[in-house]
C-alpha cells in the first residue's frame, strides 16, 4: 500500500505544530492529525501565558540580570532533583534544553517574527540553598501577544506548506491505534468525528461517523498530558504527595485526555516517571468557564500572606511563587485540598496576575498603552478585578472578623478562627517597618524589590496588612488545579522513542509534553516554569528534523 505521507504527526498542539514546519520545510510530506476541529489548532498552547525559560537574554541583561548557562544548569539540576535509574534520557535532555534556552532558542524564535515584553519575570524562586530548587534570578520571559504570539509563526509555517501541498491537516479524526509492520510503526487508525463548530476550548462531540487508516514511513506522537482527565491524575498520583486530592479543578482543555499515551504505550512504547506532574496550588474557579471544571492559575508576587485550611501559616520558604511542588506537598499533608491567601487591595493591584491568554488581553493583543496601566493603574487589571467581583473564590471585607467569618462560610468547615489569624498578621505586620527583619518572607519581599522588574510591576511596597489604607482586605481560597504532566515516553534526543524492551522503535518519535517534553521527563520532579513551550520547541524541532532526516 502506498504511503499517504512521509510522516504523521498526532496532535496539532505546539509540539506537532514545530515537529510538522520542521518536516515540511525539509522537504517532506506530513500529514497532522487531531481529534479536535481546525479552531483548536495549536492545543494547551493557545490558553497559555507565553512564558519562555531564557538564559542570558538581551531582556534579562537589560534589566541587569546577570545569567549564565551554568547557574540555569545548577538550578535546573537543582530542582529537577533526578534520583531514578530511568533518568538517564530525561538528564541529558536536561542538559541539551537548557543548552538550547541559553544559546539558539531565542534567535530562531525572533527570525520568524517572534517577540517579548522587556520585563522579565521571576517564578519559582525557591528560597533554599543555592544547589536546590529555584530560580536564582528572573527567567520567565513574556511572548508579545502571550500563548497566541508563540503559536503564530507556526501556524503561519504550516499554512504556507499546507498551500505548495506538503502538509496535509486532517482535523475530527482520532487516533486510536498506531499499526506497526515488521516491527517498524508504519501507521495510525481511528474515528472520524463528526464536524463540531464548538469554540474553541469548550468540549467537542465524540461522535463517530466513520473510520480511517494513513500509512507513513514514520509516527511523531505529540498529543499532550493528562491534565483534563482528572481519573489518570488520581491514578499516577504520588504516594510520597499522600492521597490524590478529592476536588481539583482542570487548569486545561478536556482534550488533554490522556488516551493516546495509553494507545502509544500498549503499543510497546516505554513510558515512564508516570507519577511526575506539574499541578498548582494557586487555582480558582473560572467565573466565565470555557472548559468543564475550569481553573485559573495565580501567578501571584510575593506579598500574600498564605494560609493553610486551619489558617496557620504556610512555613518558610513556601511564601507565594517559591516552591509549587513544596506547596502542593505541604497542602497535601494538611488533610484539606484547599489553602488561603490573605491580601490587600494594594496586593491584590500589583502583584496578581493570572495565566492564560484570555485573562490577559493587553499582552495577547499587544497594546503596549493597556500594557503600560499594570504600571500605572489604580486598581488591578480589569480581568483580576472581574474575579475579585465575580469569582466564588474570592472575599472582600473591611476588617479581619467578617473576612473570616465570610471564609468560614465559604469552605463550610469552619476551622479558622479571627483571633488565630490576627495574631500572626499583626506578628508580620510588625516586622515590616524595618528594612532588615526576621521574617523570612518580608526579606523576601525586599529582595525583590531590589529587582526592578518586580519593583515596576509585580511587588507591592511593604506595607502593614490590616492597614485600612491598603484595604478592603481579601481572602482567596486557593484549589489544586490540574495542569502538566512531567514523565512521558522515553526517547532520545532525536526524539525516538524506546520500547519496553528497551531498544528503539523503528518509526515512532515523541514530542511535547507527550514524552514529558523530551527523553520522559527532562524537568525530573520540578519545573523553573516556562519550560514547557520551550519543551515544546525543542523536542518538536528534534522530532522534525529527524523523522524528516530518516525519512528516505
Ligand atoms: C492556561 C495555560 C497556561 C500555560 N502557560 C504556560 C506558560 O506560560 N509557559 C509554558 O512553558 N507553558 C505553559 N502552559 C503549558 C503548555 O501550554 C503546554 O504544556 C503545551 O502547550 C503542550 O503542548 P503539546 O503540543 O505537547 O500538547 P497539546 O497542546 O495538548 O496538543 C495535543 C493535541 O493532540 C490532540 N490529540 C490528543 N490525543 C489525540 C488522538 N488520540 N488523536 C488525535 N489527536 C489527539 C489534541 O486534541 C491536541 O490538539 C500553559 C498551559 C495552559 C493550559
Amino acid at each position: 500500500m502506498a504511503d499517504d505521507a512521509d510522516v504523521i504527526v498526532v496532535g496539532g498542539g505546539l509540539a506537532g505544530l514545530v515537529a510538522a514546519t520542521e518536516i515540511a520545510d525539509a522537504g517532506k510530506r506530513v500529514i497532522v492529525v487531531d481529534q479536535e476541529g481546525e479552531q483548536s489548532l495549536g492545543g494547551q498552547a493557545f490558553w497559555s501565558f507565553g512564558g519562555l525559560f531564557l538564559v542570558d537574554s538581551p531582556e534579562q541583561r537589560r534589566l541587569g540580570i546577570k545569567d549564565s548557562y551554568d547557574l540555569a544548569l545548577q538550578d535546573w539540576m537543582g530542582s529537577a532533583g533526578f534520583d531514578r535509574d530511568e533518568d538517564l534520557w530525561p538528564k541529558r535532555w536536561a542538559e541539551a534544553y537548557v543548552a538550547f534556552a541559553a544559546g539558539e532558542k531565542r534567535g530562531w524564535l525572533r527570525a520568524m517574527g517572534h517577540r517579548i515584553f522587556p520585563v522579565v519575570g521571576w517564578a519559582e524562586r525557591g528560597g533554599y540553598d543555592a544547589m536546590s530548587h529555584g530560580n536564582s534570578v528572573p527567567r520567565f520571559h513574556v511572548s508579545w501577544g502571550t500563548g497566541p504570539g508563540i503559536i503564530e509563526p507556526f501556524e503561519r509555517r504550516a499554512r504556507q506548506a499546507q498551500a505548495n501541498g506538503r502538509l496535509t491537516f486532517k482535523f475530527r479524526h482520532r487516533v486510536d491505534a498506531l499499526s506497526i509492520t515488521n516491527g517498524i510503526v508504519d501507521g495510525v487508525s481511528g474515528a472520524i468525528l463528526a464536524p463540531d463548530h464548538v469554540e474553541r476550548g469548550k468540549s467537542s462531540s465524540r461522535k463517530v461517523v466513520g473510520d480511517f487508516t494513513l500509512r507513513a514511513q514514520a509516527v511523531i506522537v505529540a498529543s499532550g498530558g493528562i491534565g483534563g482527565n482528572h481519573d489518570l491524575v488520581r491514578q499516577n498520583w504520588p504516594k510520597r504527595l499522600g492521597a490524590a486530592p478529592k476536588s481539583m479543578i482542570s487548569g486545561v482543555p478536556d482534550h488533554v485526555d490522556g488516551r493516546m499515551i495509553g494507545i502509544t504505550e500498549a503499543a510497546g512504547a516505554r513510558l515512564i516517571n508516570r507519577d511526575r506532574m506539574w499541578h498548582y496550588v494557586e487555582g480558582i474557579r473560572n467565573w466565565s468557564p470555557i472548559w468543564p471544571r475550569h481553573g485559573i492559575r495565580i501567578l501571584p508576587g510575593p506579598s500574600s500572606m498564605w494560609f493553610d485550611a486551619s489558617g496557620k501559616r504556610l512555613p518558610s520558604p513556601l511564601f507565594p511563587g517559591s516552591d509549587t511542588l513544596g506547596q502542593l506537598h505541604y497542602i497535601m499533608s494538611t488533610g484539606y485540598d484547599y489553602s488561603w491567601f490573605v491580601l490587600t487591595q494594594s496586593i491584590i493591584k500589583k502583584e496578581f496576575a493570572l495565566s492564560g491568554s484570555e485573562q490577559n488581553p493587553d499582552l495577547t493583543g499587544k497594546s503596549w498603552l493597556m500594557t503600560a496601566r499594570r504600571a500605572t493603574n489604580k486598581g488591578a487589571p480589569e480581568p483580576v478585578e472581574a474575579f475579585k467581583t465575580h469569582g466564588a473564590d474570592f472575599i472582600v471585607r473591611d476588617n479581619l472578623a467578617d473576612l473570616v467569618g465570610a471564609m468560614n462560610a465559604l469552605s463550610g468547615d469552619n476551622l479558622l478562627k479571627t483571633e488565630h489569624l490576627k495574631l500572626q498578621i499583626e506578628a508580620r505586620d510588625r516586622e515590616i517597618e524595618n528594612p532588615y527583619v526576621k521574617d523570612a518572607q518580608v526579606m523576601n519581599i525586599h529582595n525583590a524589590r531590589r529587582y526592578i522588574g518586580d519593583r515596576l510591576i509585580r511587588t507591592a511596597k511593604p506595607h502593614r496588612i490590616l492597614d485600612p489604607a491598603h484595604g478592603p482586605l481579601i481572602a482567596v481560597k486557593l484549589n489544586i488545579l490540574t495542569r502538566k504532566t512531567l514523565g512521558g515516553f522515553e526517547t532520545d534526543l532525536d526524539s525516538r522513542v524506546f520500547g519496553s524492551d528497551g531498544q528503539i522503535m523503528p518509526g515512532l518519535y515523541a514530542a511535547g509534553e507527550a514524552a514529558g517534553f523530551g527523553g520522559g521527563g527532562m524537568h525530573g520532579y520540578r519545573s523553573l516554569e516556562g519550560t514547557f513551550l520551550g519543551g515544546c520547541l525543542f523536542s518538536g524541532r528534534n522530532a522534525g528534523r529527524a523523522a524528516a532526516k530518516a525519512a528516505g
